[in-house]
């Protein structure tokens, strides 16, 4: 059996899946199935769409499992390529986390063809799946412990040309916001990979919570139309209209905000909104301590609010903010 029972070279549409063999306690000879689609259209370009790299980030798994099930393959152009739950086992766990291995997918990259499970679909994806394609956009959320006002996400490349490309593409999105962002742990990540290899990545944090929004659904529905037209997948004509976005970058690690005690968190600033240096954006509750009053929580810088913890409960270390400044302006 081939790892992906698809025909790369054959038009239409068509739904099969990415195996990986596993053993457990019961499971011995387990294959794992995880679905994957093709849409081919003659030649042309060939776009990547993954969902659930984390398993808790609902806008791509559910808005990419629609797409399979709408998108006309005789109305493109070229391939689209669709996983809608890549990390399979953690979605179907609603987790962030493989429950398998206890592995975070998007901090395994390229992969290790040899390692755990989840290395191993990282490999699978790396030698498989992106090599096909000139331009993938992995889509994300918060998760369950944060909560973003909707935003594609670009790295900035040292090639600057490829660096607006990939902006282009994010905004084409029609999100409200695109934000240039370097994550710490931006050399495990799936983009990493994508990006040396010169090709267009775009991501995003298109909400959170470990939940779904109609407004964050139907932006995902939209945004993905649109990118596949940017692209060059689908005429531009009839497609949805998107409200122009703003082009922000996080700028360092002074843009986080993280908690220092335990405590009930009690928002007082509504995600995506501008705030001053020192704005009061919320407060910790310390529910355990009859003798400790809320603490204010005041934005280490000013801009955008453009991330918030996800939860009630804040743990020690745990982000509760993340602010945004404009962008290249
Ligand atoms: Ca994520």
């Amino acid at each position: 059996m081939s790892a992906i029972d698809i025909d790369w070279d054959r038009d239409g549409r068509q739904a099969g899946y990415l195996h990986l063999p596993n053993s457990t306690n019961v499971s011995a000879w387990q294959d794992l199935r995880v679905p994957v689609y093709l849409f081919r259209n003659g030649e042309g370009p060939c776009t990547l769409l993954l969902g659930g790299n984390h398993g808790d980030e609902y806008e791509g798994i559910t808005g990419l499992s629609a797409l399979a099930h709408s998108l006309d393959p005789a109305g493109i152009t070229g391939s689209v390529i669709i996983v809608p739950a890549l990390n399979l086992p953690a979605v179907l766990a609603g987790a962030r986390l493989s429950p398998v291995d206890g592995r975070n997918l998007n901090r395994e990259f390229p992969g290790d063809p040899r390692g755990s499970l989840t290395q191993r679909l990282a490999a699978l994806v790396v030698s498989e799946l992106v090599p096909r394609a000139d331009a993938v956009y992995d889509i994300h959320s918060g998760g369950r412990s944060l909560l973003f006002a909707p935003c594609t996400l670009v790295h900035e490349q040292a090639d600057g040309e490829l660096t607006r490309r990939c902006l282009a593409a994010a905004d084409s999105f029609g999100a409200p916001f695109t934000v240039v962002i370097r994550e710490p742990h931006a050399g495990q990540m799936l983009d990493d990979v994508v990006e040396r290899s010169g090709r267009l990545m775009v991501s995003s944090e298109l909400g959170g919570s470990a939940a779904i929004s109609p407004g964050t659904m139907g932006l995902t529905r939209d945004g993905l139309l649109r990118l596949l037209a940017h692209l060059g997948h689908l005429s531009a004509a009839d497609l949805p209209p998107a409200a122009p976005g703003r082009r922000l970058v996080v700028p360092g690690p002074q843009a986080y905000l993280h908690a220092d005690d335990l405590g009930t968190y009690e928002p007082m600033v509504e995600i995506g909104r501008s705030v001053a240096e020192g704005t009061v954006i919320g407060r910790l509750h310390f529910v355990d301590r009859a003798d400790r009053a809320p603490q204010p929580l005041r934005a280490p810088l000013g801009g955008i609010l453009l991330c918030v913890h996800g939860q009630g409960l804040v743990r020690r270390d745990d982000v509760i903010a993340v602010i945004a400044v404009p962008y290249g302006e």
